[in-house]
């Protein structure tokens, strides 16, 4: 009789505390999702739902910035332009492939034959540099022929872009220039970049073998753009003309290749972060980045 009591007590008590548990299990569980709601939310396990998931979450990873490495950037540079027979063929190629460049003209070419190009240039994004009127050795001229080779055609590119285009840049003819004439630049408000390059594509003495039946049109195309793959890398500022019949067919083999291979086609303001009020400091950090490349400097 006692052990069957003992036993009921016994029962009783572990009911009791089965009940009991269940009950603390729940109202716990209860508090918790109180105090931390998405934090025991599951997914349902719903094919559809977890699809919906994750093309939302697709979608809000599109408004932030989708790549954060830095672009591999290539500059590339026309001189002695603009030419009616192949400037524009040369603009085709880079919007065909979605690419800037940097247009050093001279003074002398533009004229009411080349407003048009010159206007086409800027709407695509390309950057205008000034060359000089009209293709001088910068370090012979004196102050006055210089500021005037210089001005004339600056005031040339704002009148004939339409658009009041403020010329920044200048590549001097032969790559000439020295501190001294910089300074007789700057000194009387020509704030402006002097502008080389690190890869030269020899374009003009290829297609001047070429002009001499020395090597065949498509040596003269392949030993150009070898040229240029040898000594092109990231940051590289590359050299062409746009008033050689060659040219443009070199500039796709280089489109094709370095697009293939990652590259963006970038302006030189670009390229080196120009902004557009150049002060001195920037000015003289330009001319030091660019002296080894200096074929001749003080
Ligand atoms: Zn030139």
């Amino acid at each position: 009789m006692n052990k069957n009591i003992n036993f009921t007590v016994i029962l009783i008590l572990v009911v009791v505390i089965g009940i009991g548990t269940v009950i603390g299990i729940v109202a716990g569980n209860f508090l918790f999702n109180l105090k931390y709601p998405e934090a025991t939310a599951e997914p349902t396990g719903d094919v559809n739902d977890t699809a919906e998931s994750t093309s939302d979450q697709t979608t809000s990873s599109t408004d932030k910035p989708v790549d954060e490495t830095p672009k591999k950037m290539i500059a590339l540079t026309f001189d002695d332009g603009p030419s009616l027979a192949y400037t524009n063929d040369i603009l085709d190629l880079l919007e065909q492939y979605n690419a800037k460049a940097t247009f050093f003209v001279c003074g002398s070419n533009l004229t009411v034959s080349t407003k048009a190009t010159l206007k086409r240039t800027i709407t695509l994004g390309c950057e205008i540099g000034n060359h000089t009127f009209s293709h001088k050795d910068m370090k012979t001229l004196s102050e006055e022929d210089l500021l005037a080779e210089i001005r004339n055609t600056n005031e040339k590119i704002a009148q004939y872009s339409g658009t009041d285009y403020k010329c920044t840049l200048y590549r001097p003819p032969y790559g000439n220039i020295n501190r001294s004439a910089m300074d007789k630049l700057y000194d009387n408000g020509l704030r402006m970049y002097s502008i080389h390059w690190s890869s030269d594509s020899m374009d003009w003495d290829y297609q001047n073998q070429y002009k001499k039946g020395q090597i065949s049109r498509d040596e003269a195309i392949r030993s150009t753009f070898d040229t240029i793959v040898r000594e092109t890398t990231e940051g590289t500022v590359i050299l062409m003309h746009d008033i050689h019949e060659i040219t443009p067919d070199v500039l796709k083999l280089v489109l094709e290749k370095y697009t293939a291979e990652g590259y963006t086609f970038v302006t030189v303001s670009e390229l080196f972060g120009f902004t557009e009020n150049a002060d001195k400091e920037a000015y003289y950090n330009r001319y030091r980045s660019t002296n080894s490349i200096l074929p001749t400097t003080k």
